[in-house]
């Protein structure tokens, strides 16, 4: 028997009269069911949130950051089942979503310390009997709206500032893993987090509960990650009523690999930044750029490597890849790799569904591909790599800037000046040199420039979205 899961307002625990399923992408299979909450539920989370915000903006920063601090050690305690409920819904291996659960306590034993350290200033004056001070204060009320890649990640990056900041949260995870969500928020409760102050809201009708949760005049700031297209819906909503915006997008990240760079790391480095999460990540290689004098030889190596995943089951341990999320990913995914094979790709590895049941891609590799391919500008979220050749630098890295999105980009290199012009040169927020993995860092800025969002989450930036300035002169 499945568990059925509640949404939680106002520090109760709400049984809705309807549920939806909640599945094994691995398998399909219904593993439990999430409540589905109303317009009606939503207005009562937003209320009990707008209630909790004069108690919770006054308790002082430190007896936040003892409540930030409990809720961390609880997460570390439980960070084991944390991992198997989100490798369950979500279907990555085990082992990665370990590391996920690690960074999303990281995020609040981060922010546990960044509440303690929200400071004013003053601003002498031009008249000697007045001074200008300026005041940090939350700015009240926030709706948190959290994908499915990472159910437990991209909750605490955003909840965890805003709780220190002195927001109230109403929290909507994606529709496809919502349990991961609930897990959280209990233990957050069991930290002792007042009632209201967190609230959590699942639903399979993210359009129209999410409407009045973009709109509603008590909700001050919508802190978002998901879709570009889904996220300018909320930015237009926003700014009916001229709400805070943060948004964290989507991404296609250009891999550069220069003749001058060690192949074979270059190598380890697209086989994280493309194929962890079964590709199915903001940041990860959308367009591998490889100098024409090393190509082939890259290629080589990459198919010998990239040939060793095992797709399975998440939760079985020699499991490296798991499945993609849900059929319309599994489409997606597809219809990308036919268009570049149909316009002239060659095919190294992969290139199909991976068996009957579940949602697996296998691992593909591309040659060949070119500008006019669908793959070569839309994000596909899968695990595919399609390489394309380049001559020279200044060539290269106008084909990188050449994207609507500007997220993450990734440079291989030997040649420290290159490294410098190519870093300064890239029109994205975030530049791995040598580096796979430059987002696991819970103390940096994350985000993107273009279509790929608007503000910074992490580290001590990531706390200021959440935070109103106000400057006071007082004469005396
Ligand atoms: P999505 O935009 O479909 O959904 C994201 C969230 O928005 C979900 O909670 C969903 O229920 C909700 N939503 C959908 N329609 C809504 C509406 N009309 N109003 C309010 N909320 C609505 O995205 P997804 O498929 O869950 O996630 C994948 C996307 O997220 C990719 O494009 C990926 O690049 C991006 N992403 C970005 C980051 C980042 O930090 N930049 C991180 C992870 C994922």
């Amino acid at each position: 028997m499945t568990t059925t899961s509640k949404l939680y307002i106002n520090g109760e625990w709400v049984a809705t009269d309807s549920t939806f399923a909640v599945t094994d992408p691995a398998t399909g299979a219904v593993i439990g069911h999430a409540a589905d909450a109303t317009v009606a539920h939503a207005d009562a989370a937003i209320e009990a949130a707008h209630k909790a915000f004069p108690g919770w903006k006054n308790t002082p920063a430190h007896k936040r950051s003892q409540l930030l601090y409990k809720w961390f050690n609880l997460i570390m305690a439980q960070r084991d089942e944390l991992a198997a409920i989100l490798t369950g819904e979500m279907g990555k291996p085990l082992m990665e979503a370990k590391g996920e659960v690690m960074n999303a306590a990281g995020f609040v034993q981060w922010y546990a310390e960044e509440a303690k350290r929200v400071y004013g200033e003053t601003i002498p004056h031009l008249e000697p009997t007045k001074r200008i001070t300026v005041l940090k204060q939350p700015v009240g009320v926030v709706t948190a709206i959290t994908p499915w890649n990472f159910p437990a990640g991209m909750v605490t990056r955003k909840i965890a500032p805003a709780l220190a900041a002195g927001c109230t949260i109403v929290l909507k995870p994606a529709e496809q893993t919502p349990l991961t969500a609930v897990r959280l928020v209990e233990l957050a409760e069991q930290a002792g987090l007042p009632a209201g102050v967190i609230n959590l809201i699942t639903t399979s009708n993210p359009a129209e509960v999410g409407t009045l949760l973009t709109t509603d005049k008590r909700v001050r700031k919508v802190t978002f990650t998901g879709s570009t297209e889904v996220g300018k819906l909320i930015s237009r909503n926003a700014g009916e009523t001229v709400k805070r915006v943060s948004l964290e997008l989507g991404g296609h990240a250009p891999f550069i690999v220069f003749e001058d760079a060690d192949l074979k790391k270059a190598v380890f480095g697209l086989i994280n930044s493309k194929y962890r999460n079964a590709g199915q990540t903001c940041i990860c290689t959308n367009r591998v750029y490889v100098h024409k004098s090393v190509a082939d030889e890259f290629a080589k190596i990459a198919a010998e490597e990239v040939a060793k995943f095992k797709i399975g089951h998440g939760l079985e341990k020699e499991t490296t890849m798991g499945p993609l999320i849900d059929q319309d990913a599994l489409d997606k995914v597809s219809a990308h790799v036919e268009d570049a094979v149909g316009k002239g790709a060659t095919l190294l590895l992969g290139g199909k569904r991976h068996g009957e049941q579940g949602f697996f891609y296998e691992p593909t590799l591309l040659a060949g591909v070119t500008e006019e391919m669908r793959i070569a500008t839309e994000e596909t979220f899968g695990p595919v790599a399609p390489i394309f050749t380049f001559e020279t630098e200044e060539e290269v890295l106008g084909r990188a800037n050449n994207s609507q999105y500007g997220l993450a980009a990734y440079v291989y290199t030997n040649d420290l000046g290159r490294s410098i012009r190519m870093s300064e040169g890239l029109e994205y927020g975030i530049v791995g040199v040598n580096d796979p993995m430059p987002a696991n860092a819970v103390q940096a800025p994350f985000g993107g420039w273009k279509e790929s969002g608007l503000g910074r989450e992490g580290g001590h930036h990531g706390i200021d979205p959440f935070l109103e300035l106000k400057y006071i002169s007082t004469g005396f």
